[in-house]
């Protein structure tokens, strides 16, 4: 299986250097033709395990791995490290399923992918090592951190605004255990980190850093090695259903997807891709719905306003990850998606073709939330049936109850409620009288009023030892990435 840019097919290579690449040098997103025609039985992976699907998924898709190699991986990602005996539990919202993704070390979806992705990139490694670099805004940074923790060979830095990110944000991130991690605070906002980070990939720093055999890689969504492990729970949520009884191999399954960067619900069009039965793939926004607009027009256009919304990480009006799913919808055209992400990037904007939109409109539904929409949700799905959702998978649930086609659906849901206590508090219960009262507070009285436990990770955090103390300037990112390189050295 040979991966090669979204915008040009000139190189190619194999999944083990489009995973420490990440991002193709023409600033196209590594893409494989193959998965056009790859398939896999998945009647036969009805009976198998979470990590059995796993390898089966990553032999199709990671190809240049050995099967010592892609054990190995997966034996290590996940042992230990979630709550629950099953990975991924599927269990019932209303008249659908949902698919719990939260039960990992940070207690959110991304785990499912940042848990595999440090593996995947250590087997890639020969013989040199790599620094990790990350901006946050609060939550991709714990997920990373916690990810990378001892991984053989890379080190990691995380960089987050200093006094921008959630009390339990700066905790979970500060309290990070592990010899090879390293986090600062900047001075400055997300914008700052995320640009200075920028800087230290492009600056001369790159040289000295490759004479010592380092190089710098990103952990972000668009690295392959995080798209393919979400392949597996699709496979699984389907698989749970028929042994369930639920539906019968062979029915079309719909899943509603809560998306922002269009990670997760690509994940779903690869799996679909690879012969699992799926009807629909329904993408649910917030109300940055720039991709509900696209899907109803073929208009994507980032210019308006950015909202604020209490799903957070849905908050974002360039999906990264759209790219791929264009370069598939046009037939594995990159000239013509290298023309739409000049558009964008001059334009802010661009518009496919009628047939394009055709295809797309075939694999994909859609709809969106407003805050308000999404505050019912959560209060209705507690008193009617005694579920507690978080934002992001309220907005899941909401676009399923509004545009659901009657067939099986599985709502995916992103996140602990416990990780947005204080809205999913005051959604059912309304403000809390301590005016003061911060995250913990609002994570207690959650617990309180509704029996249920937050996620231990979540619940231990106020008693760990603080770890990372260091604030530093804009101009001074750089040399603290230099003065972390010891910790993999
Ligand atoms: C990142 C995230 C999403 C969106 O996932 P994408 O892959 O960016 O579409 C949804 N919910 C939560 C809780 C997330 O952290």
């Amino acid at each position: 299986m040979l991966y090669h840019s979204t915008r040009s097919k000139a190189v190619s290579c194999g999944s083990k250097e489009a995973i420490l690449k990440g991002l193709c040098t023409d600033g196209g997103l590594y893409v494989s033709d193959d998965i056009m025609s790859a398939s896999l039985d998945m009647s036969k992976l009805m009976d198998k395990s979470y990590e059995e699907i796993a390898f089966e998924v990553f032999k199709v898709l990671l190809d240049d791995y050995t099967d010592e190699e892609l054990k190995s991986c997966i034996a290590k990602a996940y042992a230990g490290k979630f709550e629950t005996a099953e990975l991924t539990p599927v269990t019932k919202l209303g008249k659908y399923w949902m698919t719990e993704l939260y039960h990992g070390p940070t207690s959110a979806f991304k785990d499912m992918a940042l848990c595999m992705l440090p593996q995947l990139m250590s087997k890639a490694l020969k013989d040199e090592k790599v620094m990790i670099l990350t901006a946050t805004s609060g939550d991709t940074g714990k997920a990373a951190l916690s990810g990378f923790q001892d991984a053989e060979n890379i080190g990691i830095t995380v960089f987050y605004p200093y006094g921008k990110v959630s009390d339990i944000q700066y905790l979970q991130m500060a309290t990070q255990e592990g010899g090879n991690v390293n986090v600062a605070a900047v001075r400055g906002n997300f914008d700052d980190c995320q640009t200075g980070v920028k800087k230290i990939f492009a600056a001369d720093s790159e040289k000295i850093l490759r004479e010592r055999k380092i190089s710098l890689s990103s952990a972000n969504s668009i690295n392959v090695g995080r798209l393919v492990p979400q392949v597996i729970y699709y496979i699984e949520s389907y698989k749970k259903l028929v042994q369930d009884k639920a539906i019968s191999y062979g029915d079309k399954l719909d899943f509603v997807v809560p998306t922002g960067n269009f990670g997760d619900i690509l994940a779903g069009y690869y799996a679909k891709a690879l012969g699992l039965p799926v009807g629909k793939l329904i993408v649910a926004s917030n109300e940055n719905n720039v991709l509900t607009d696209f899907l109803n027009t073929g208009v994507y256009d980032k210019n308006r306003d950015f909202v604020k919304t209490i799903s957070p990480s849905m908050d974002i009006l360039v999906s990264s990850n759209l790219e791929r799913m264009l370069y598939y919808a046009s037939g594995c055209d990159a000239e013509y998606v290298a023309g739409l992400m000049k558009d964008l990037s001059e334009k802010g904007r661009f518009e496919v073709a009628k047939e394009i939109l055709d295809t797309l409109q075939d694999i994909f539904d859609c709809g969106y939330a407003t805050n308000d929409e999404s505050m019912q949700v959560i209060r209705d799905a507690w008193n009617d049936d005694h579920r507690l959702i978080d934002p992001h998978t309220a907005v899941g649930y909401k676009v399923a109850k509004d545009i659901a086609s009657g067939r099986p659906t599985v709502i995916l849901s992103t996140a602990s409620p416990f990780k947005f206590a204080k809205d999913v508090y005051e959604s059912i219960f309304g403000e809390l009288s301590d005016k003061n009262a911060d995250g913990f507070a609002y994570m207690g009285a959650l617990s309180e009023k509704t029996g249920e436990k937050a996620p231990t990770p979540l619940a231990m955090l106020k008693t760990k030892e603080i770890r990372h103390t260091a604030v530093v300037d804009i101009d001074k990112m750089e040399q603290f990435v230099i003065d972390s390189l010891n910790c993999i050295l």
